[in-house]
């Protein structure tokens, strides 16, 4: 059966540790994937924290967690997330990206995939494997990886990005339950953009309205454009349509 694709926000890590309602949304995707469709053969993980110059992917059998976050508190840093690798998969993307992806155990699964994934699929019996966000690539270019990364579903395998619609960590409001205003009027646009699968609005995110306060960088924004080009013109649901600490947006969807 053709598996879904899945975009999450994550924002801050300590997501981890949270039980809230944010985290029982991520719980219920999880559930209702594996209820509905199986359970994926293995997770193909797009990281807006494993952003590079070249697209790489990882073949390690036993992937190490990787930490990448400063200044939490010490219970974050026990949180374990003990996924396989699987070979198969890092094969099947090397033949569908071709000389384009390179791979490289460099890096490992990163928080911007386990803090996520931690109430997603909670028993961590799902092999990972981790694409890189190439920063050489043009907007477009990455939705054309997407688009070639997407017959993998039909194999049996998740196609999951993590990042955020509106993520702007020099404007963070740590005491602030909702966001801005501008973090609303852009994250409703993305919405509406990808609910009416209106692929250029999406692609061409920065003639946006309030863009350059929701989208300061753009790594966090291009699992998105990777996972609308997976999705072949699916339908999305959306989750966890929630806006926190100012100026972030945890905004999901599953398209299929
Ligand atoms: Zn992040």
């Amino acid at each position: 059966m053709k598996m879904p694709v899945i975009f999450s926000g994550h924002g801050s890590p300590m997501i981890a540790l949270e039980n809230n309602d944010i985290t029982a949304s991520m719980e219920a995707v999880g559930k209702n994937v594996i209820s509905k469709y199986g359970k994926p053969k293995a997770i193909l993980a797009i990281s807006a924290h494993w952003y590079t110059r070249g697209t790489f992917t990882q073949s390690a059998e036993k992937p190490k967690q990787v930490y990448d976050m400063y200044g939490f508190p010490e219970d974050l840093y026990r949180v374990k997330y003990p996924v396989s690798g699987d070979k198969e998969l890092t094969d099947k993307i090397k033949d569908v990206l071709g000389n384009l992806v390179t791979a490289d155990d460099s890096w490992g699964i990163d928080h911007g995939i386990w803090t996520v994934l931690v109430h997603m699929f909670p028993n961590a019996d799902i092999p990972v494997v981790q694409l890189s966000v190439d920063g050489t690539l043009t907007n477009r270019q990455c939705f054309e990886v997407g688009e070639k990364l997407s017959s993998l579903r039909d194999e049996g395998y998740i196609i999951f990005g993590s990042g955020n619609v509106v993520h702007n960590l020099r404007r963070v409001e740590w005491n602030n339950p909702d966001g801005t205003e501008m973090t609303h009027i852009f994250n409703d646009y993305i919405i509406d953009a990808v609910k009416n699968k209106d692929i250029d609005k999406v692609i061409n995110y920065s003639d946006g309205p309030e863009s350059s306060y929701s989208v300061p960088t753009p790594e966090h924004f291009l699992p998105i454009i990777y996972c609308l080009g997976a999705s072949g013109g699916d339908g999305a649901a959306v989750f966890n349509n929630v806006c926190n600490l100012g100026s972030m947006a945890m905004t999901g969807f599953v398209w299929g």
